[in-house]
Order: structure tokens, then sequence, then C-alpha cells
């Protein structure tokens, strides 16, 4: 016999008994966009791999070994997106959407062929916000005031907003001067990664996770000292901003993000709760990447949550919604009451819209039909046998608690329900 299929490594199913906690937190980021006044924006998922090239950066991580990239059968170069903002900014510029101010958002799976490990997987899941044609502080600043909302509304507790500003690119180019001349000052202690960074990349060294290095990448030149009077005044701003608003801030010199297209402000959502993979939350702006894409230059700034690692950090912190079980589970026994029971449980959700109703399939006498009423974990049986019928009522039957079963005239059930179950 051929060995049984099974998931990819890194790729995850994501059971019913977890989807309810993904689905609290979905529901909370689309009411938390309305209230913000973002569009959602859908993208497919394989692009052209040269966007991912041209946007991301040849020398990341994600394009030198991470993407999942193949040839199709005309032979285009496609690849599973390992993020959402170069297909959003892709879409934007295709559909002409950049001629005035747009706030999106978007979620769906990114692919990246990573070490899969805890909270880092090669299918992962994204929610992405994206406001175009703002350039200033302002629009950075709300960025980092929904999010900090969102980890309000779930009740989230201990992460910290981490930010820096990495400047224009001409500042860069001299920081990148002196950051150069530091390192090669320590080329000896550094690894091979950072090394052959030295001159392809040299910032994204700052980004090494390797303890071995923290030394000396502490002691290396601060971008935040080479920053311009614009550069500083729009740093300075969005912090004078968040101070206003109550949001606490760690300034974090070496926050470089690992994609090649962020200027100025870039901030992380941390948490020391979840492991190595710390980070639920990261963006930044991006002014230079519409151009670059072919669209006319236009302001940029963004965000990207990583889903796993926020259901991790609801769970641990015991924040679940608590499971939606039915209300009632309709067990229906005998012929009689079987063909009744699918009209009766449809006239019962027409009128009670909310009402949760699970009906029994499957037929089977009263002992087998309660035991699964029983593990649907509804709160009450409703009984339906030859003998209410005949007198015109249903059984009740409080599955949870203590308390006798009763009946009910099928007339008087949806006016009961709603009163006694639905509570209104
Ligand atoms: P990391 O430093 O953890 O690799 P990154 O800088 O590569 O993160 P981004 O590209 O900024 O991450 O993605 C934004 C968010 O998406 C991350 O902060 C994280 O929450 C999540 N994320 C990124 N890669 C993965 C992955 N492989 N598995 C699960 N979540 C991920
Ligand atoms: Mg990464």
């Amino acid at each position: 016999m051929s060995p049984r299929p099974r998931a990819i490594r890194g790729m995850h199913d994501i059971l019913p008994s977890e989807t309810p906690v993904w689905g609290h937190i979905e529901a909370r980021l689309r009411a938390l966009m309305e209230g913000y006044g973002y569009a959602e924006i859908r993208m497919p998922i394989l692009e052209q791999t040269d966007l991912f090239k041209r946007s991301i950066g040849e020398v990341t991580d994600i394009v030198e070994k991470e993407m999942y990239s193949f040839q199709d059968r005309n032979g285009d170069g496609l690849t599973l997106r390992p993020e959402g903002t170069a297909g959003c900014v892709r879409a934007c510029i295709e559909h002409g959407l950049l001629d005035r101010p747009q706030r999106l958002w978007y979620q769906g799976p990114m692919f990246r062929h990573e070490r899969p490990q805890k909270g880092r997987y090669r299918q992962f899941h994204q929610f992405g916000v994206e406001a175009f044609g703002l350039p200033g502080p302002d629009i950075d600043l709300e960025l980092i005031l929904l999010s900090a909302r969102l980890w309000r509304e779930l009740g989230l507790q201990g992460l910290e907003l981490q930010l820096n500003s990495l400047g224009r690119a001409e500042e860069r180019a001299v920081y990148r001067e002196r950051l150069v001349a530091y390192l090669q000052a320590h080329a000896t202690d550094l690894d091979a990664d950072s090394r052959r960074r030295l001159h392809s990349n040299p910032l994204r060294v700052l980004d090494s996770k390797n303890p071995a290095l923290a030394d000396i990448l502490g002691g290396a030149p601060r971008l935040l000292d080479h920053l311009g009077g614009e550069s500083r005044a729009h740093f300075d701003a969005l912090c004078a901003g968040l101070d206003a608003c109550g949001v606490s801030y760690r300034i974090e010199p070496r926050l470089v993000r690992g994609l090649d297209y962020y200027g100025l402000t870039v901030f992380e959502w941390v948490t020391d709760r979840l492991g190595a993979q710390g980070t639920v939350c990261a963006g930044g702006r991006y002014d230079g990447l519409v151009a670059q894409l072919g669209g006319r230059p236009t302001p940029a700034v963004g965000f990207a949550l990583g889903l796993e690692r926020l259901v991790a950090l609801v769970r641990e912190q015991g924040l679940e919604p608590p499971p939606a079980a039915p209300h009632l589970y309709l067990v229906a026994v005998g012929g009689a009451a079987q063909a009744q029971a699918p009209r009766i449980a449809e006239s019962l959700r027409d009128r009670l819209p909310g009402l949760r109703l699970q009906v029994h399939c499957g037929g089977g006498g009263f002992k087998s039909q309660f035991k699964k009423a029983d593990r649907s974990g509804a709160a009450h049986a409703l009984i339906l046998g030859e003998d209410e019928l005949e007198r015109g009522v249903a059984g009740l039957k409080p599955l949870r608690a203590e308390g006798e079963q009763i009946q009910v005239p099928l007339e008087d059930l949806p006016a009961w329900l709603r009163e006694r179950i639905l509570g209104r």
C-alpha cells in the first residue's frame, strides 16, 4: 500500500478546534479596519518572480533563499507570494488606484521556504495594511495606533513597540559607508553571511539574528545619528504623536527590517512570550517602492502582522473566545417525527435569526441521539417523538444544567426559545 498522504512540512491544517480563535481575530480585524476607514483588497497568491526581486530586494533572506519559485507550463517564472506589499502595490498601479490616497488592507497565506519551528512556517498567514499617497508622520502614527487598539481589543499584554528611522536614501548612503568601514574593521569577527553582505547590503548585517554578533553590532554607528533635518522632524513628530496618545515605545537604532524597500519610519511589535519568534507585527514607510515598480512616485507606509503568532499569543494569554456551541440539538425519533423535523427546524431558523440549531441526522433511537446531542455541546435538546407530535408539543431538556424535561406547544416554541434561550 502506498503511504498515506501528509501535509507538506511547515504547512499546517487549521483544524476545527482552532478556527474559532482565528475567526475571532479575523472578525476583530475586519471591524477595526472599517472603524478606521480602510478598504479590503484581495490579490492573487501567485505573481511574477520578478516583482518580488524588484521590490523586496535581491540581497535579502526572502529573495536569496526563501521563495517558492517555479516555471509554469508557459515557461513564465512565478513565485508563491512571500509577503503582500509587492502584490498590493502592483495591483494599485495596474488598476490606477493611486491617483488619490488609498487606505487598504488584505489578509491571506504567504509562503517562505524557511526552517520550520515554533512561530515560523512555510505557509503562514499575514494581515497587512498599506496606506498610499500620504507622506506625513500622521499616517505612520495612525497605523501604529490602530495596531495598538487591536492588542487592547484582544486583551493582549506584553507587546512592546520598537521604533526606528531609516532616513532617506542619501542619508542611508552616507551612513552605509561609515557602517562598512566599522564592519570592515571587525571583519574577522563577523559570520560568513554578514561578511558576504558587508558590501552587497551592509544594513542587513544589523538585522543579523546571530547572538555572537551582538557586541559588535551594538557598537556600530547609528543610522539615527545620520538623519537630515526633515527625516529627523518626521521621526520626532511620530514620537510626539505616540507620546500624546499614550503609546509607549522603545527606540531601537538597529531595527532595519528584512526587506529593502523601507525608508524613514520602521517599527515592530515584539513580545518575549512566544520564544525566539517574538515579532508579531512589523512595518514601515516605503516611499520609493511605487515608482520603483513603474508607478508615479507615491508615498506609502504599511505593516504586516503574522496571524499564527497572534493566535499563539491570544492562546498563551487564555483569551480565546468561548466556544459557540449549539443552543439546541434536535432529537427526532420515529418516522413521522423525522419527516417533520427539517420543516420545524427551518421554521425556527426563519423566525429566530442567530439561533444555533443542530439537527440530528442518521436516525437511531433516543439513547443514541441523546449521546450525540450531549457530544455536540448543545445547551438544550429539542425533542420530537411520536408522543410529542401527537400532542403538538416539543420536549425541551437542559443538557448542561440540572432541570426536568418540559413540554412546549409547537406554536409557542419560537417565543419560548427567544426569551429563554436567546435571552431577547
Ligand atoms: P522574521 O524576522 O521573524 O523572519 P520578517 O522580518 O521576515 O520576520 P516580515 O516579512 O516583516 O517578517 O513579516 C511580517 C510578520 O509576518 C512577521 O513579523 C511575523 O509575525 C510574520 N512572519 C514572517 N515570516 C513568518 C513565517 N515564516 N512564519 C510565520 N510568521 C511569519
Ligand atoms: Mg524572515
